[in-house]
């Protein structure tokens, strides 16, 4: 690589990610030939890029007056979007060899759980011999809402493994395994044919909620809900109500409107739900500091930076 450069790189994550993210993230600039200085602390107006966690508890973005861009540590960025006072633009996490893997690894996971019929055999291990094997993926139709990285990702491995895969985004996409769909008319048919539906929608004032009352009616019956999404994309009641009347099978939660979940929170002691404590998958730093490094390189070079978070979309 030509002549090294030389920027102010401030981390603004948990404290205690600083182990895991330092040595990654020296390399990785290394490799990109960035002659950086990666700080915890700094004098805002030193700043050239921020690696940012919203848990940072950093939310005054004004000092920073030579700012030239905020890197996000996650792949949701619902907590920074709105954030009046970051005026530079600001990139999402996309990293296929980690996030993204993981969340393949963990979706696939559950999604054959329930196609599978696992409990059955795993939790009632009674000395019936119970025959009946499961249906093939082929019979069984999985929708994902949200054809972003991660809800590309998950389809694309559901459909190799045979299962028939309808995709939801807001606007219109081809996606190779995908029957991918768009508008109100494909949430509607993207619904109708859920067996198994998976959220992997991010945040926005327009996803709020959107699984209510109304739409988890339009599932078929018996259908199975895996949301790694974000938890306010369900209502919450509905979603007990929908679980209680014998309407959904399953809800498989990862993520919840207030996280820790609290103990008494209905959620955990509900026989029809599985709580998981938001690690359907987290941010790999090996991976994710490559990410990072090649970004900051490309905004150096003036080149618009990738994966970049659309401020009025929300996303
Ligand atoms: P992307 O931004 O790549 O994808 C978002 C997808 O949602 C896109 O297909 C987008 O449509 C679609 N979408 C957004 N708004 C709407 C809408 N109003 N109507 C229809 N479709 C919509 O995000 P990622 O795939 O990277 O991540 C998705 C979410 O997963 C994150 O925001 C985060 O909340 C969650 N997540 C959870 C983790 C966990 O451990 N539980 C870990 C990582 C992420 P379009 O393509 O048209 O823009």
């Amino acid at each position: 690589r030509e002549a090294a450069l030389t920027v102010t790189v401030l981390f603004a994550a948990k404290p205690e990610s600083w182990a895991d993210y330092a040595a990654p993230l020296r390399a990785a600039f290394a490799e990109e030939g960035l002659d950086a200085a990666l700080v915890t602390e700094a004098a805002p107006e030193t700043v050239d890029y921020i690696v940012y966690a919203p848990s940072s508890g950093l939310e005054d973005f004004h000092p920073f007056t030579r700012l030239k861009a905020v890197l996000n540590l996650w792949a949701g960025v619902e907590d920074v979007v709105g954030n009046p006072t970051l005026t530079v633009p600001l990139a999402r996490m996309v990293d296929d060899a980690g996030l993204t893997q993981g969340m393949v690894e963990w979706v696939t996971g559950h999604v054959l759980r329930h196609h599978l019929g696992m409990d059955r055999h795993i939790l009632g291990q009674d000395g019936v011999w119970r025959r009946g094997a499961p249906p093939l993926a082929t019979e069984r139709r999985v929708t994902i809402l949200g054809l972003g990285a991660l809800g590309a990702a998950c389809g694309q491995a559901l459909a190799r493994l045979g299962f028939p895969v309808t995709g939801w985004s807001r606007s219109p996409k081809r996606i190779e395994g995908i029957d991918a769909r768009s508008g109100a008319d494909g949430l509607a048919a993207a619904l109708a044919r859920a067996d198994i539906l998976v959220l992997l929608l991010p945040l926005t004032t327009e996803t709020e909620n959107l699984v209510d009352a109304a739409r988890l009616a339009e599932l078929p019956e018996g259908a199975v809900l895996i949301n790694p999404g974000r938890g306010a994309l369900i209502d919450d009641t509905a979603l007990l109500a929908a679980l209680d009347a014998g309407h959904l099978a399953h809800a498989t939660l990862d993520v919840f409107r207030t996280e820790p979940l609290p103990p008494e929170h209905p959620f955990w002691a509900h026989p029809k739900v599985t709580v998981t404590p938001h690690i359907a998958s987290e941010t790999r730093p090996a991976s994710a500091a490559r990410v990072i490094a090649a970004n900051i390189r490309r905004a150096e070079a003036g080149a618009p930076l990738h994966h970049l978070v659309d401020r009025a979309r929300g996303y």
